[in-house]
């Protein structure tokens, strides 16, 4: 569909010498719209492609195990350009000096969308100085947030409405564009190159039994699909018949488009697939449409609903039985051996499941002296730890546990009419047993 690549630039660099495209939110080969447009222009063009990256060590919030799973995605990446004769480059450093630099002799830039403000900003600071036509791709999503709606949806609803009426026209992948330029091997772009300074030589499997990359997240889709799609309804925190594909979604190693041609040509669209397609498309593209139409989504006042703040305001002063500092709860320290595990699963693995997320956030209000802190504390802790933190899924899964996307339940102590759970529902749902011999602290 053409409405995923948008020209952003007009400016015809009659010096260029060759086409970029800059990957950074789709670090992979495949199903990247990004990327087959690049081929498909320096084809028409005959100039040699470049695939450059930019590495910021000081990228806000990123911690070593981000940067591990990430390096060893663009391995993946570098690995599988090369099968097709494209060259990768990695550069380090600062993004609007690097990419401008490289840009000087580039004819034509594909980048690709960003949804978050420190993206954002970064794209826009380097758009007002570009001397080269600009294209940008929308291939992290099925459809492009800005057709699905112009505007931030309520709820899960009222975005499922729309998303369904347009869905049709994005569900086709034509195909793949084969490269026949060969880049010349030695040129002034090869000296900038940083990928062996960074690039790990083996891979070895990190903290959560991850490895980053293209290659395994298809590898774990398949056998995703074979093994755990049929028990999906049935997933819990005690038997982990989840995906585990968010850290491979974050870093964009997999499309949800090929996700779901895959999942559709396995079987026929079961209650399963259903419920799985649910989260990764409507709740996925509706935590986007937050992030991307509301630009205070990780300020304490720009991320819920008036009548969340206020019921949560008018018992800001009611009796807490436990309260905890952000220390306190980083280093499991609370009374709650539900609470205390899966924050241990999180720091040792990088991961959680969905319903355990929630638990543990909603603790994390209930147990803060204000809502505020305890948005900030549970924030700072999922983009510490996951994998797959950093992400519009993160501002809006910590924003749920604050009324936002969701409806007023009947009013108690400090939640207000904000929605409340706790440990019987986990004793109820799982067996907690098998999840405590796992996790306990
Ligand atoms: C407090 C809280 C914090 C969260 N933090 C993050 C985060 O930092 N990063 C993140 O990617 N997700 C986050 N989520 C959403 C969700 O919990 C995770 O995406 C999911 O648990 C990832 O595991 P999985 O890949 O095995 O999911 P699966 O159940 O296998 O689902 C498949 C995919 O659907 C998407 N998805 C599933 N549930 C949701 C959801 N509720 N909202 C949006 N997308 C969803 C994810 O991309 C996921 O990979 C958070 C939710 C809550 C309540």
């Amino acid at each position: 569909m053409d409405d995923r690549i948008k020209k952003v630039n007009s400016n015809e660099n009659l010096n260029g010498k060759y086409v970029l495209y800059w990957m950074q939110e789709s670090q992979r080969t495949r199903y990247n719209f990004g990327l087959k447009r690049a081929i498909r222009i320096s084809n028409l063009k005959k100039q040699p492609l470049y695939v450059v990256f930019n590495l910021m060590k000081s990228y806000p919030e990123a911690q070593k195990r981000h940067f591990d799973f990430m390096l060893q995605g663009l391995k993946n990446v570098r690995e599988n350009l090369a099968k097709k004769k494209i060259k990768f480059i990695l550069l380090e450093g600062d993004f609007q000096k690097n990419i401008l630099k490289i840009s000087e002799k580039a004819s034509v830039m594909i980048w690709d969308k960003s949804y978050l403000k420190f993206q954002i900003s970064i794209k826009e600071k380097i758009l007002k100085n570009i001397e080269c036509d600009v294209f940008e791709a929308e291939s992290n999503v099925l459809i492009p947030v800005e057709v699905v709606s112009k505007k931030e949806e309520y709820s899960a609803k009222t975005f499922r409405d729309k998303y369904n009426k347009v869905k049709g026209g994005y569900v086709n992948w034509l195909e793949e564009e084969k490269y026949d330029i060969d880049y010349p091997l030695k040129d002034e772009v090869d000296s900038l190159d940083r990928s062996d300074a960074y690039i790990p030589k083996e891979l070895e499997e990190l903290d959560g039994e991850f490895l980053g990359g293209e290659d395994e997240a298809l590898k774990r889709l398949e056998r995703f699909i074979d093994s755990d799609l049929k028990f999906y309804l049935e997933k819990g925190p005690d038997n982990e018949r989840y995906s585990k594909l968010s850290p491979y979604l974050h870093f964009g190693n997999i499309s949800p488009l090929e996700i779901w041609q895959r999942l559709s040509k396995k079987s026929d669209l079961t209650e399963c697939s259903e419920s799985f397609l649910e989260e990764l498309l409507i709740r996925r593209e509706l935590a986007i449409n937050f992030v991307y139409y509301n630009k205070k989504y990780d300020e304490w006042d720009g991320i819920t609903y008036q009548w969340a703040y206020e019921t949560l305001k008018s018992h800001e002063n009611d009796k807490r039985e436990y309260i905890y500092s952000k220390e306190e709860l980083e280093t499991f320290q609370t009374h709650d051996k539900y609470w205390n595990s899966c924050q241990n699963q999180m720091i040792k693995t990088g991961y959680m499941d969905g319903y355990m997320r929630m638990y543990w956030c909603k603790k994390i209000l209930e147990w803060s002296k204000t809502p505020q802190i305890a948005y900030e504390t549970a924030i700072y802790l999922n983009n510490k730890y996951f994998y797959d933190g950093r992400d519009p899924s993160s501002y809006t899964g910590v924003a749920w546990c604050f009324g936002k996307h969701d409806r007023a339940w009947k009013e108690r102590e400090i939640f207000g009419k904000v929605r409340y759970m706790n440990s019987n529902g986990l004793e109820r749902k799982f067996e907690m047993d098998t999840y405590i011999k796992k996790y306990g602290r």
